[in-house]
């Protein structure tokens, strides 16, 4: 059993100030993997005091020297991707290609994106030729808390904690108490790198109680946040109250239209995009809105996609998926499969219970429902888990409907050969991000959310800016 108890604060390992253990479970086996400790309010107290007197150099550190520990920090991140990956196997369940490929891939690829734009960004400037004396300066907002999900363990970790570095934050990062192992080795790196004592620090523990008292602690100037809709809302109060400025990437209920000439592999690609990471993306388009004259040819692609699709141990190499997270996580799922059912919707592949063959682990059918309303609830809730929504629809103008028919606004998804409808399409959907044709979003590109899926944005320079202050300066020269 792995015995993680300590917190990384003001450059030491530190054990908690009251014992409070937490068990981190294998979704895979269901047992305990490695234990933990909840942090309480003197713990945070102590990384916030450690974050805030290291933000009196480190805000004022020269970019040089920003860049050179972050490249050295890199180089460490690589030498240690087994770890990581290995850390993900069991902390969430992602399988080992997988985990490998793209869990610990997308951190390493935001941590060499961020140095690029690091290395561009001129912190200082001129407002331009017409007002010479007009001086922009872009600084560190201060203290902030980092709080991440689960689902994407390093990359979000990695979206937050490197911008925050690299502006001149300092910073306290709590993340998910369901899969803080690898947050764990990525303070480990950040030893060893040799960033100063206070810069970054890490407390685990639980939202209602470490991520409470983290997010209402008065000496935090800034919130970033990765996670639910209902968590983000807690959040916001908790900042309102001194202005700390937040940050919040939130849930998705993405819309993927599939126009009648999409290209051939437009129904299979959409469905591996909602099954992948066995649902748990925020940006996975779960409601497919197909257009009715291909509707039918649709279904009968989905049913044999998804009865075909692999579903397994995430301790095996291949192309499968793992279990979702958590047992509370797996009952969710079959409420609302089973809500998908009562509700009238027609259940096409998959359904309530196991995989047969895993009855251990929190395994989940891939599960396509047909002819389904958007005002029913598999259609309106973000499910988190391989459950896929087929949507008919007319026209392109009730497509568009249908798909800005959510609170949210996270990515939505275009399938058609036609460039003006693309376009056409593309600016109607009220979404951070949209995704055509199976492109993808560029690792550096904005990402964030209209409407309940959040404010901000995290990524490339729109994540650096997130961190920094604006300061107009008149008369400078
Ligand atoms: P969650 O909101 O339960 O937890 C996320 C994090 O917030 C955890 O670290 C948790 O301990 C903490 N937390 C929970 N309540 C809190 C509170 N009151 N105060 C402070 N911290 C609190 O979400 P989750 O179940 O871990 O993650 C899944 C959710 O994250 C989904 O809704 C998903 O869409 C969303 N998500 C969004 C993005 C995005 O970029 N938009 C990316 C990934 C995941």
């Amino acid at each position: 059993m792995l015995e993680k108890r300590n917190f990384y604060i003001n450059g030491k390992w530190v054990e908690p100030k009251f014992s409070n253990d937490i068990e981190v479970i294998n979704p895979a086996t269901e047992k305990s993997c490695a234990i933990i400790s909840q942090g309480g309010k003197e713990d945070i107290h102590d990384a916030v005091i450690a974050a805030k007197l290291a933000f009196k150099n480190w805000g004022y550190t020269t970019k040089h020297k920003r860049l050179a520990l972050l490249e050295e920090f890199y180089v460490l991140y690589k030498k240690r991707w087994n770890d990581i990956t290995e850390a993900i196997i069991q902390e969430m369940g992602a399988p080992k290609d997988f985990a490998s490929k793209l869990q610990t891939g997308t951190g390493a690829s935001h941590i060499k994106s961020f140095i690029r734009y690091l290395k561009e960004f001129e912190f200082e400037k001129p407002l331009g030729d017409h007002a010479k004396n007009q001086r922009i300066l872009y600084e560190p907002k201060g203290v902030c808390a980092l709080i991440t999900p689960w689902n994407w363990p390093m990359n979000q970790v990695c979206l937050k904690v490197i911008p925050a570095l690299a502006s001149g934050c300092t910073m306290v990062l709590k993340p998910s108490e369901l899969a803080p192992l690898s947050s764990i080795i990525l303070a480990e790196l950040i030893d060893e790198a040799k960033f100063p004592k206070g810069v970054f620090n890490l407390v685990n523990g639980d939202g209602a109680t470490t991520g409470d008292a983290l997010t209402s602690h008065p000496d935090v100037d800034m919130i970033s946040f990765t996670g639910s809709t209902r968590a983000g809302a807690l959040i916001s109060q908790n900042a309102a109250k001194d202005f700390k400025r937040v940050s919040l990437e939130l849930g998705g209920k993405g819309a993927n239209i599939i126009f009648k000439d999409a290209d051939s592999e437009a129904i299979e690609r959409g469905a591996f995009r909602c099954f992948r990471n066995s649902g748990q993306s925020c940006n996975a388009p779960t409601r497919m809105l197909v257009e009715k004259s291909i509707y039918d040819e649709a279904i009968e692609k989905l049913r044999k996609y998804a009865n075909e699709f692999k579903v397994g141990d995430p301790n095996k190499e291949g192309d499968h998926i793992g279990p979702v997270i958590s047992e509370t996580q797996f009952n969710k799922i079959q409420t609302l499969i089973q809500k998908g059912i009562d509700e009238g919707a027609k259940l096409v592949a998959g359904g309530p219970g196991k995989p047969e063959g895993l009855e251990n682990g929190y395994y989940v059918k891939p599960t396509v429902f047909a002819d389904v309303n958007n005002t029913m609830e598999i259609a309106r809730t973000e499910i988190f888990g391989p459950v896929l929504s087929v949507i008919p629809f007319d026209n392109e103008n009730e497509a568009i409907e249908i798909a800005n028919d959510t609170n949210y606004g996270l990515t939505n998804y275009i399938q058609t050969q036609d460039t003006e409808k693309v376009q056409r399409v593309a600016r109607k959907l009220r979404s951070g991000m949209v995704d055509v044709n199976g492109a993808g979003i560029a690792v550096d590109a904005p990402f964030g959310g209209f409407k309940h899926s959040g404010i901000g944005r995290e990524a490339g320079k729109e994540g650096l800016l997130e961190f920094l202050e604006v300061k107009s300066v008149g008369g400078w020269n």
